[in-house]
């Protein structure tokens, strides 16, 4: 059996991750997503309450039936914590679901297979994945949604509070701004490749509901999600001949993951986008 993951916070023992009963709304580009429309808004510098730790009645029972959708950093940092290729993690933990409101691939953790649909990572004594755990773990009981692209504007998020009665987090003392609450779950840290994420689905060229083709949608998933093989199509194609690139950055692209996933976002830019991100050499095939 793992290891059970139990955190010290300030000198207290705590918590286990907190799961999202809502999804995150990456993948949407026009409105704000139905699970979001009927709760609070948080607005910049609003205050919540919550804490979450073994001694709640509570504790552990949400990491059940819920829908997470993981962002390319949950992806990446789950497989590594599992000794995985990006593309096993994908086989073996995600599904994919398939809804017309949805114009790019997303993928969502999945739940065991007993009725109860637990977490495979729920452990009696919290998330055993807890250091790696997914962006909406961290981010419950605060939800986020996109507004809808804009032409030249950086898309900003705006956030809202879940206030589930099944959860007694919320009945505890502690005060947090979505600032302090985003530093304290590590959300905050990870904030470079998660805006980059952001930066691909919410982006105006999806204005007015445009559509991928399925080619472009399969490079999306690739490079967002199945970094081990977005390198083997760096690596292992006419990749590097056709296109202008630093050495130093290409060696760097070898070993480093966060690196390749960074130029994952930038290929993107070109690739879906016809962003000039990308330098094509002169004669490229
Ligand atoms: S990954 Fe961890 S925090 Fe998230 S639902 Fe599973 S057990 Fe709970
Ligand atoms: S229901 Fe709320 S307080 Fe209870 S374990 Fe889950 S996140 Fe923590």
């Amino acid at each position: 059996m793992k290891k059970k993951t139990v955190e010290v916070k300030r000198g207290k023992t705590v918590p286990k991750g907190k799961p999202a009963r809502k999804p995150a709304p990456a993948a949407r580009a026009q409105a704000l997503p139905e699970a979001l429309r009927n709760q609070r808004r948080l607005e910049a510098g609003g205050r919540f309450r919550f804490g979450c730790h073994p001694e709640l009645s509570c504790f552990t029972n949400c990491c059940a039936d819920v829908n997470i959708l993981l962002t390319p950093m949950d992806v990446l940092s789950l497989s590594r914590r599992l000794g995985l290729t990006t593309g096993e993690f994908i086989a073996r933990h995600t599904l994919t679901p398939v809804t017309k409101d949805l114009h790019l691939p997303v993928l969502m953790l999945r739940m065991g297979e007993e009725p109860q649909k637990r977490c495979l990572f729920a452990g009696d004594a919290g998330c055993d994945v807890y250091q790696d755990r997914p962006w909406s773990c961290r981010m419950y009981p605060v939800g986020m949604g996109l507004p809808p692209a804009r032409a030249g504007e950086e898309p900003q998020p705006v956030y809202f509070l879940f206030e589930d009665d099944f959860c007694k987090g919320r009945t505890e003392p502690k005060e947090w701004t979505v600032d302090q609450w985003r530093t304290d779950q590590g959300v905050a840290a990870r904030e470079e490749m998660e805006a980059g994420y952001r930066g691909i689905v919410s982006h105006p060229w999806f204005i007015g509901g445009r559509q991928l083709d399925p080619k472009r949608m399969e490079i999306f998933h690739t490079a967002c999600y199945d970094l081990d093989k977005f390198r083997d199509f760096v690596f292992g194609s006419t990749f590097l001949s056709r296109f202008e690139l630093e050495d130093s950055l290409v060696a760097t692209l070898r070993d480093d993951d966060m690196a390749l996933l960074r130029f994952a976002f930038r290929w993107l830019r070109f690739a879906l986008f016809a962003e000039p991100t990308m330098k094509v050499r002169e004669g490229a095939p």
